[in-house]
């Protein structure tokens, strides 16, 4: 957008020139007018100098007499008044009749100032409002914000852009991207071949896995500029508008060709078009089918190739994803743990760290965390590290802050009764406890009952050991069963149950019914799906696709699921009665302990571990 327009003089420049013209003509080409100030006199006055003989010039217009004084120094004004010997009486004294004797201004000025000069201001008006409104400057002084206009922001190349190295992770994505950059590089390798390039790829995967940053870095890497939109800038009020600045945006992209256009959350215009009971939205519309005008528009060898990301890659328009528009799909994921290790190195290069931070162990903790978490879990980390006055960050600083991304800061002034600390200690220990009998569930790395500012009173942290792509019918039994061992240890210890078990009743919900209609893990509906992933990036809300009476018995089975589990979990903590009150007496006087100390406490009562050391068995019998 660095563009060079030639400088325009402003209208005011030619105005200013007219009007001078024709002032300097004024002047020099018509008789000169006399300007005097005229001073208002009254009847008798004018009759004695007319008697006198003191008048110069004269000039009767009707009810108005101008005169002068006898050398026409002086002008004066009178009332007419009806007076038939006036004439004679002035003729005598000499006077000379005149019509022009006063003119405030000539004929031109008048002519000027009654029709040009209204019709130059109206004209001046209209260009600066129609300037404004179709303001190819756009930006914030433009009255509509710049409607039409792209504003995309374009980075253009330059030596500290983003590069894949930055990019951590992501292996497979930066691979298939790599072929874009070979081909902006050397354009020519491929057209002798005859290789066509995919004019679009679309980048999916949940947000936050840095799809931006793969497109910045194949810009970067490239190096040729980069313009970047965001499809929900596009829309706009008025219909027709987002058409016209994606027409903007590829006019711009054209003329710095080679070049990559990146377009954020395609999905905001790219949504299927439903036909819509009310006509749909005809804005969105239009701007979807411009942008594939635009794309069938260009030839692929023209060297714009457009990036696009979304995390709703099934709610995208067919159209938009046939061959020939955006026909590459590159997948984003979550990182892995390998990944996830890259991935704070990567940050944690920009902060002063010790040298003694164990990043795959913090990379485990961080289980599940996109790109954009992990940066914040890094970053969070130096604040701590500042805040308790440390010139790095360590380890410890690292852990709390996936505490603090996880379950958020902890909160200083919520004071629990003693009551409630117990029981949210023995609820925490419910958790660990069935978790550590079981032979398939993560260990335990933590548990705490310092208040949250997320609501959380407290909650047990366990880690998965390295990556886990599948998980058995078995693993997912024991996660419900660990689930409900927070409610199960408030039902055997204190005979009565609270409402701090809500967020593990949901969870363990959910994963019931996913077993049932999603997993085929029950007996009834064998591999039958009942239910449909709506999202497979953003949460994944669900529909069920299964008639009124299947729900009714899946809704049963989740409960017999449920039961079944939560009835394991009391069985287990009453045989381990002893242990349970031992750790969350130690855990209620510590408020926080980490993995070892439990496992420590744990393993001093040897007897109950053998007991338990089959308990789907136990559970099944
Ligand atoms: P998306 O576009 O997928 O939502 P972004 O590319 O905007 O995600 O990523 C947001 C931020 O998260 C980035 O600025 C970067 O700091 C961090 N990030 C995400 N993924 C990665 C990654 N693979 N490597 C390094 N940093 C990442």
């Amino acid at each position: 957008m660095n563009e060079v327009k030639p400088p325009k003089k402003p209208l005011m420049f030619y105005a200013t020139i007219a009007a001078m013209l024709i002032l300097v003509m004024n002047l020099f080409m018509l008789p000169r007018v006399r300007k005097m100030t005229v001073q208002d006199v009254d009847y008798a006055t004018f009759m004695s100098m007319t008697e006198n003989r003191q008048i110069g010039s004269v000039q009767i217009d009707g009810d108005e007499i101008l005169f002068t004084n006898a050398d026409d120094t002086r002008l004066y004004r009178t009332g007419a008044i009806e007076d038939p010997e006036l004439v004679e009486r002035l003729y005598a004294s000499g006077a000379h009749f005149s019509s022009k004797i006063y003119e405030d201004v000539s004929p031109i000025v008048t002519f000027l100032f009654s029709w040009i000069l209204p019709i130059l201001i109206f004209w001046l008006l209209g260009r600066w409002l129609s300037n404004r409104l179709m303001s190819r400057e756009g930006g914030p002084n433009s009255l509509m914000f710049g409607m039409g206009k792209s504003n995309a922001k374009i980075y253009v190349h330059s030596s500290d852009g983003i590069r894949f190295a930055d990019v951590a992770g992501e292996e497979e994505a930066k691979e298939n991207l790599t072929e874009i950059v070979n081909y902006l590089k050397n354009p020519s390798q491929y057209q002798e071949i005859g290789a066509r390039m995919p004019k679009g790829i679309l980048l999916v995967g949940p947000p936050g896995t840095g799809k931006t940053m793969l497109a910045k870095a194949v810009a970067g890497e490239a190096a040729v500029p980069f313009f970047s939109m965001s499809g929900s800038e596009f829309v706009e009020m008025f219909v027709g508008m987002g058409a016209s600045k994606v027409r903007d945006l590829f006019r711009q992209a054209k003329e710095k060709a080679p070049c990559i256009v990146f377009i954020d959350e395609i999905d905001a215009i790219g949504k299927k078009r439903d036909g819509g009971a009310f006509g749909g939205n005809d804005e969105r519309e239009q701007t979807l089918n411009q942008l594939l005008t635009e794309m069938d528009g260009f030839e692929s060898n023209n060297g714009v190739i457009i990036l696009a990301a979304t995390n709703r890659p099934e709610s995208l328009d067919p159209a938009l994803t046939r061959p020939g528009r955006f026909d590459r799909r590159v997948p984003v994921e979550l990182p892995d743990l390998q990944g996830r290790i890259d991935i704070l190195k990567v940050h944690a290069k920009k902060i002063r760290i010790s040298d003694d931070i164990d990043f795959e162990k913090v990379a485990r903790m961080a289980s599940g965390a996109s790109g954009a978490e992990l940066a914040n879990i890094v970053n969070e980390a130096a604040l701590r590290a500042v805040r308790s006055g440390r010139r790095f960050a360590n380890e410890a600083d690292m852990e709390d802050s996936i505490e603090v991304v996880i379950a958020g800061y902890q909160k200083k002034n919520a004071i629990l009764t003693d009551k409630e600390k117990w029981t949210v200690a023995y609820h925490e220990i419910g958790h660990a406890l069935v978790a550590a009998m079981q032979t398939d569930s993560a260990p335990v790395t933590k548990i705490t009952i310092i208040p949250r500012t997320s609501g959380a009173l407290g909650y047990t942290m366990q880690v998965d050991e390295g990556n886990h792509y599948l998980m058995s019918r078995e693993e997912l039994e024991n996660k419900i069963a660990t689930l409900t061992g927070g409610r199960a240890a408030e039902e055997l210890v204190f005979g009565t149950i609270t409402t701090g078990a809500s967020n593990d009743i949901e969870q363990a919900t959910r994963i019931a019914r996913s077993m049932i209609t999603r997993y085929g893990m029950s007996k009834n509906f064998d591999m039958m799906a009942l239910e449909t992933v709506n999202n497979q990036y953003l949460g994944g809300d669900t529909t069920l696709v299964c008639g009124a009476e299947t729900v009714n018995e899946v809704d049963r089975q989740v409960e017999t699921l449920i039961r079944r589990q939560h009835g394991k979990a009391t069985e287990l903590l009453t045989r381990n009665r002893a242990k349970l009150d031992e750790l969350a007496k130690h855990l209620y006087s510590r408020e926080t302990i980490t993995g070892e100390e439990f496992m420590k406490i744990l393993n001093r009562h040897e007897e109950g571990k053998s007991e338990n050391a089959s308990p789907d068995a136990a559970t099944a019998s």
